[in-house]
């Protein structure tokens, strides 16, 4: 009976040393999420509110009929229009997230031929990708099953997709698109061959306000938002979100989407006559 007594008391000390582990572990992580917020909330405040003194500045000297040099005239205007273009994104942004928080977001599923919505997509944003210095590889199927999703979820997927690619590109300003069915699943990819992911950091990127560190030191911007959006929307939509990727290599993240059932497309049509 030592043994048995003795053998009892050494899994209690596991279990023990386990859950004081476990516990160790959980409030590192929610002080750490809460280090992020607060950083996230200094920086939000301090983004907000610099369009707006421009603006405001702005819009002063206007008001009081001080600016009556064409040029500068001009230079306040375009100042105004880019500083309010800063702030709706910024704005819509935290929407986005705060949406997703509260799991309020407009889901409306549809049946959606998805080479049909991407190929919008591009042609929407190829010039301006392109103006960026940027070449935009596609490869687009037009063999898909429709799926069931909400257009308005796909843009702003593919829109945080791409921003990224543009933001952590480097010196390779390279996106490649791809669409194609795979099996039951029609699959969604976008590359970049630009500084890719740390090895540490690819748990985390889904999280919200995580930003990897060396991205951090590479200057460029960002609260580490948008990938939280992108996984919740994607799973909302009935989805999933996988990442590959290496350090100066780049990034391809893959998205899979059921094929509808037909059921859901009739039932769609019965509630919804074209
Ligand atoms: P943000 O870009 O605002 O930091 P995200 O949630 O979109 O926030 O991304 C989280 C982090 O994941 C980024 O800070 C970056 O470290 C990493 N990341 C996301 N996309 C890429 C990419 N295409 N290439 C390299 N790193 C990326």
């Amino acid at each position: 009976t030592l043994f048995k007594n003795l053998i009892v008391l050494g899994a209690a000390f596991f279990l023990l040393l386990g859950a004081l582990i476990f516990m160790f572990i959980t409030a590192q992580r929610e002080r750490e999420l809460a280090e992020r917020q607060a950083g996230f909330l200094a920086n939000v405040t301090h983004e907000l509110k610099t369009p707006l003194a421009v603006m405001q500045a702005a819009g002063e000297n206007l008001a009081d009929g001080r600016v009556d040099n064409k040029e500068r005239l001009k230079a306040y205007g375009n100042h105004i229009h880019s500083e309010s273009i800063r702030l709706r994104k910024m704005i819509e942004k935290l929407l986005d997230v705060a949406k997703a928080d509260t799991n309020q977001s407009l889901i409306e599923l549809q049946p959606v031929h998805l080479n049909t919505q991407l190929q919008k997509y591009i042609e929407e944003h190829a010039e301006f990708i392109k103006e960026k210095g940027f070449t935009l590889e596609t490869s687009i199927s037009d063999d898909v099953d429709i799926v069931m999703i909400d257009t308005d979820s796909f843009e702003t997927i593919i829109g945080n997709l791409m921003e990224n690619a543009i933001k952590y590109s480097g010196d390779e300003k390279y996106i490649g698109i791809s669409l194609e069915q795979k099996g039951s699943k029609v699959e969604l990819r976008v590359k970049d061959r630009g500084l890719g992911i740390p090895k540490k950091s690819m748990k985390h990127i889904f999280e919200k306000f995580y930003r990897a560190e060396d991205v951090l030191t590479a200057n460029t911007k960002g609260h580490g938002l948008g990938l939280s959006i992108v996984k919740n929307l994607v799973e909302q939509n009935g989805g999933e979100i996988s990442v590959r990727s290496e350090e100066n290599k780049g990034s391809c993240f893959t998205i899979r989407f059921p094929v509808a059932h037909e059921s859901d497309i009739e039932e769609y049509y019965l509630s919804n006559p074209v």
